[in-house]
């Protein structure tokens, strides 16, 4: 069991087993694909924990790790973090421009006002940079080539499920 989280909105997903060479993940969120690093000792503190006693009892009867394991460890943990992070650098290297987002989000001149569900919001909006809630809004950022599109959704509708477009501006 492993516990891996999406680089570019934090959910996390639980795995039976690693992926055969590491693999990628698309996230179910937000749409980012992103690698999973190949095996390298012990799960992630937050892994141990959601395992309880389990994961501590097993941990216990591992083989101690010799020095040279550890150093393997190390390194297939420093070689992922750099895949991630490449990753994370190569996608947002893609910034679109605000008209491109603006028709990725279904949003056309002259048109009338934009809803869909979350997951297909998520979807289009591939990645976002922050989200907050306030009052009735709900608030979520983009970075665009031109700097950053705001992008304000009905809060009643958010929480129904549903992504109701209000307002997009760039700032
Ligand atoms: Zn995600």
């Amino acid at each position: 069991m492993m516990t891996v989280a999406c680089p570019s909105c934090g959910a996390s997903y639980r795995l039976k087993e690693r992926p055969e060479g590491g693999g990628t993940l698309t996230c179910k969120r937000c749409g980012t694909r992103f690698a999973v690093p190949e095996d390298s000792g012990p799960p992630p503190r937050g892994a141990a924990h959601a395992g309880g006693e389990g994961g501590a009892a097993r941990r216990h009867h591992r083989p101690s790790g010799t020095p040279t394991g550890l150093v393997i460890g190390l390194i297939v943990v420093l070689a992922g973090a750099a895949i991630v992070g490449m990753l994370v650098l190569a996608t947002r290297e893609k910034a679109p421009t605000y008209a491109e987002l603006k028709t990725q989000l279904g949003i056309v001149p002259g048109g009338g006002q934009v809803e869909m569900d979350e997951t297909e919001f998520m979807q289009r909006m591939g990645e976002f940079d922050r989200n907050t809630t306030m009052s009735i809004y709900v608030y979520f950022y983009r970075r665009v080539q031109e700097g950053e599109a705001e992008i304000v959704l009905d809060r009643g509708a958010w929480e129904n499920g549903r992504a109701r477009i209000l307002q997009i501006t760039l700032r």
